[in-house]
C-alpha cells in the first residue's frame, strides 16, 4: 500500500472543490486497510474514508490520511429458485452494480439506478430514491471496527437504518465498510407507485414493466431532473426532508395550504425541503460561482471554481431563510469536512 503526500482531492469529489490531503492511499484489499489504520495510529493522524466523493463537501484541507476504498468484486453467495444473495466489494460503482443486477433480472435495487458513488457508501446514509432504500435489500455488512480494532459482521437489523441515516452515519468514522451483502429477487415486487415512473411507463405504453423498464424510466427521470456532476459540480440533495409533528404540520398547512408533505406515521409528517426552499425564493438563484439548481431546489451547484466554504455559506443562507419563514430547521444531507 502506497501512502502519497499532499494530494489534491479536487477530482475525487463531485462538487469539484479544491482541498488537499496531507496523506492519501487507495485500498484494494482488506489487509491493506489494516496497514493503513496501523499507520494512522503510529503517526497519530486522523483518517477519512472516501468512496466516490459524491456526498461530501470539502471546506478545508485534511491533515491526515484520506483512505479511498477501491475493493472490488461481486461474489455469488447463494442462489435459490426465488432469491440471489451476493457479496459486493465496497469499492464497486453503485450504478454499475445496479446495471449488473438488472441485466441478470435480479430485482430489488432497480429504482436506485444512476445514484453516483460506491457500494460501500450506500449503507452510510441508506441511499434511497423512488420509494426504495438500500436497506430493503442489504442483509449484512462487513466492516473494520476502529473502536474495537477488529473485523465485524453487522446484520441489517443492527444497522439502525432510517431515512438517510444508519449506525454508520451516527457513529461517524467508527466503521470502515469493505463488503455489502444483498438479497435480490428473481420475481421481485416492482415499485412503480411514484408518479414520475408511472408517467414514463404510460408514455412508453408499458403495461407490465420489467425491472429493466423501471431502471430505464428512473434513468430518464434523473437525467432530466438532476445535474450531471461531471458537467456541473453537485452532491445531489444537499438537505434532508425535515420531519415534523402532526401539530406543526397542521399549523403550516393552515398558513400555507399548498405545502408539500406526506405522513410517515400517525404522529409525524415529512415536509418537502425543496418546496420550502423554493418558497423562500432560492430556486435558480446564483451567488458568484454557487447556485441553487433551477430544476431542483434541493441541489446546490458549483458553476465554476467555488470553494467548499462558499458552498457551505450559501447553504447557511438557505437554512436561515427557511428558518425565518417557516420556523423549520433544515439539516444537511451532505457530509461536511
Ligand atoms: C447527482 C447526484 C444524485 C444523487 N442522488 C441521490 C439519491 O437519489 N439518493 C441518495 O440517497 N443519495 C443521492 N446522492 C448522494 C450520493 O450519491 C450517495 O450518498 C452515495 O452513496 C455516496 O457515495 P460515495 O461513494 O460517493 O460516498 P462519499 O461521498 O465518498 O462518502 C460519503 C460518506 O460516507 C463515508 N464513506 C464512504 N465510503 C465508506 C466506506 N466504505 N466505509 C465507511 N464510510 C464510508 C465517507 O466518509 C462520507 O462520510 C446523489 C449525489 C449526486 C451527485
Amino acid at each position: 500500500m502506497l501512502i502519497q503526500e499532499n494530494i489534491s482531492l479536487k477530482s475525487l469529489n463531485s462538487f469539484g472543490c479544491n482541498a488537499n490531503a496531507s496523506h492519501f492511499c487507495i485500498i484494494k484489499r482488506k489487509d491493506e486497510l489494516n496497514d493503513a489504520i496501523s499507520w494512522c495510529k503510529h503517526q497519530q493522524k486522523p483518517f477519512l474514508i472516501l468512496g466516490g466523493g459524491s456526498n461530501i463537501l470539502f471546506t478545508k484541507d485534511f491533515d491526515g490520511l484520506v483512505i479511498k476504498i477501491d475493493i472490488k468484486g461481486i461474489e455469488l453467495v447463494k442462489e435459490t429458485p426465488s432469491d440471489i444473495i451476493i457479496n459486493v466489494g465496497a469499492g464497486e460503482n453503485w450504478h454499475l452494480l445496479v446495471k449488473y443486477c438488472v441485466q441478470k433480472s435480479w430485482g430489488g435495487i432497480e429504482n436506485l439506478s444512476l445514484i453516483p458513488g460506491t457500494v460501500g457508501a450506500a449503507p452510510i446514509q441508506n441511499i434511497g430514491a423512488y420509494g426504495v432504500e438500500a436497506k430493503d435489500c442489504i442483509t449484512q455488512i462487513t466492516a473494520y471496527d476502529t473502536q474495537l480494532n477488529q473485523w465485524v459482521t453487522i446484520l441489517n437489523k443492527e444497522c439502525q437504518f432510517g431515512y438517510r441515516t444508519s449506525l454508520f452515519k451516527q457513529e461517524k468514522n467508527r466503521y470502515i465498510i469493505t463488503e455489502v451483502q444483498f438479497s435480490l429477487q428473481k420475481q421481485p415486487t416492482l415499485h412503480t407507485d411514484y408518479g414520475a415512473i408511472r408517467d414514463v411507463l404510460h408514455r412508453k405504453q408499458i403495461k407490465q414493466p420489467s425491472i429493466e423498464a423501471i431502471s430505464d424510466a428512473v434513468i430518464e427521470i434523473r437525467t432530466e431532473k438532476l445535474p450531471d456532476p461531471t458537467k456541473l459540480g453537485n452532491a445531489g440533495s444537499f438537505f434532508k426532508n425535515p420531519t415534523v409533528s402532526i401539530e406543526v404540520f397542521d399549523a403550516l398547512k393552515a398558513a400555507y395550504p399548498n405545502i408539500i408533505a406526506f405522513p410517515i406515521s400517525n404522529t409525524e409528517y415529512k415536509l418537502a425541503a425543496g418546496w420550502l426552499i423554493e418558497q423562500t425564493g432560492w430556486k435558480g438563484k446564483r451567488n458568484g460561482a454557487v447556485g441553487c439548481y433551477e430544476k431542483q431546489a434541493l441541489v446546490i451547484v458549483n458553476y465554476a471554481e467555488a470553494t467548499g466554504i462558499e458552498i457551505y455559506n450559501f447553504s447557511e443562507e438557505i437554512i436561515q431563510s427557511v428558518l425565518d419563514k417557516f420556523g423549520i430547521q433544515l439539516e444537511r444531507e451532505v457530509n461536511v469536512v
